[in-house]
């Protein structure tokens, strides 16, 4: 990125005051001066790796024209790693023809493309990650992190996580229904994670894709805590149907089950853009549709996954927040206001009374505010808030896709109460 961005331009004491609540375990490091900053990432990307139709330089070069931070790359069961060769066509059809080649060697130069032919086919090398951080990044502008979309299956269902900061390839796992394979394929990030002493993380991806999984699968994931609340490919079922909830429903639906029954913690939602599609137009799936704004102190792989873990971030289709925060008693934030664009702020929990759930997910409060601030009344299990924009998403995965952010949830004081009834449980 070459120019600065405003949302970088935080009041300090706010900064300084919010990271405290948001992360209590980072502020006790007191050693450390760093102000933490916002950056921007998607953490969902096809390529020619795998499935998506452009070379990673071109997908690249994309995000970082539009002002994006961190990018990963997370081609299906494969690292862009070492020697790779893929056949150039001349049919429509084709992901990669000879134009396309053309116009890569136009905007990196003629040595920057490197082709062959290999019995009558041409082919043309892709760039690993190693050749494409050197052309890409730039200190406290611009990072790759590593990923992989481990692609696995459990009969009809598919079962997507993308493991961001790995360091080694992990195959499917395998596993004997929807939940061990959720599991097995998490505990392997985990085991490399723990293993290598390198933060990662590891997100379900789209659970309506296929209608694959219900909100007790997603919310069964243990020793992790992040899904995709909302995902940019068209064919997702981000706002589910008839037959099966929004994946805004199966937070709160799994988010309850955590907090009560599986005792399992808060669980965290991305968007992501899942970009296959970076030719051309129309209701594919391009970049640009949703991602991730995180608070860390540095823009480097390790800091942006910290960060992740704490839960310093929000998702994002549009909306923008100049900061956000909690305690135990409130949750508040700022929206960055645009012009002739109004917002509408939903707090949004399930409430715990008489020793039983009440609705679960029920909107608790709306607000049309620029500072929208919840007041906890003690009897929410967990609040979170989503912010939806007067605008219609520019380029929308579906009809009626307005801009929005998800903010994370908080623990509610109820919680406490449910743990010290039923210890153990
Ligand atoms: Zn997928
Ligand atoms: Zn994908």
């Amino acid at each position: 990125m070459t120019t600065p961005t405003n949302h970088r331009i935080v009041p300090i004491a706010l900064l300084a005051v919010s990271f405290i609540l948001l992360s209590p375990a980072v502020a006790g490091v007191d050693d450390k001066p760093a102000q933490p900053q916002w950056f921007k990432g998607n953490t969902h990307t096809h390529t020619y790796w795998s499935d998506g139709n452009a070379a990673p330089e071109h997908v690249i070069d994309w995000y970082v024209k539009h002002d994006y931070d961190f990018l990963v790359l997370s081609d299906h069961n494969i690292l862009s790693q070492g020697e790779k060769w893929y056949p150039i066509g001349r049919d429509d059809w084709r992901p990669l023809r000879p134009e396309h080649v053309e116009d890569l060697e136009r905007r990196f130069g003629p040595d920057w493309v490197q082709t062959r032919t290999v019995q009558d086919t041409e082919q043309m090398r892709l760039k690993n990650l190693p050749e494409l951080r050197a052309k890409f990044e730039r200190a406290a502008e611009f990072i790759m992190i590593q990923g992989e979309e481990i692609t696995d299956a459990f009969e009809r269902h598919s079962v997507h996580i993308n493991a961001v900061n790995l360091q080694e390839l992990i195959p499917p796992q395998r596993g004997d229904s929807v939940r061990d394979t959720i599991q097995r394929n998490v505990d392997a990030v985990i085991e490399q994670s723990q293993r290598l002493g390198r933060p990662m993380l590891a997100h379900i991806n789209h659970p309506n894709f296929g209608r694959s999984l219900t909100p007790e699968d997603v919310a069964s994931i243990k020793g992790e805590r992040f899904f995709e609340v909302y995902n940019g490919h068209h064919s997702v079922l981000n706002n589910g149907d008839e037959n099966i909830p929004s994946a805004d429903a199966i937070w709160d639906i799994a988010l309850t089950l955590r907090l009560t029954e599986y005792d399992l913690g808060l669980l965290y939602g991305f968007a992501t853009d899942d970009s296959h599609h970076h030719h051309g137009q129309g209701r594919t799936s391009q970049p640009g549709r949703g991602w991730v704004w995180v608070k860390a102190d540095e823009l480097t792989p390790n800091a942006i996954v910290s960060a992740l873990r704490a839960g310093d971030f929000y998702a994002s289709t549009g909306v923008m927040l100049k900061d956000l925060g909690s305690s135990d008693r409130t949750l508040w934030l700022e929206i960055q206001p645009q012009d002739g664009v109004t917002y509408t702020t939903e707090f949004i929990g399930t409430r715990w009374r008489d020793g039983a759930v009440s609705a679960v997910g029920e909107v608790l409060a709306t607000s049309s505010e620029l500072r929208p601030r919840y007041e906890m009344t003690g009897d929410e299990l967990y609040v979170r808030a989503r912010v939806t924009s007067s605008r219609e998403h520019p380029n929308p995965f579906a009809e009626g896709d307005m801009e929005t952010a998800w903010v994370q949830p908080v623990l509610g004081q109820a919680r406490g109460n449910i743990t010290a009834h039923e210890p153990g449980h």
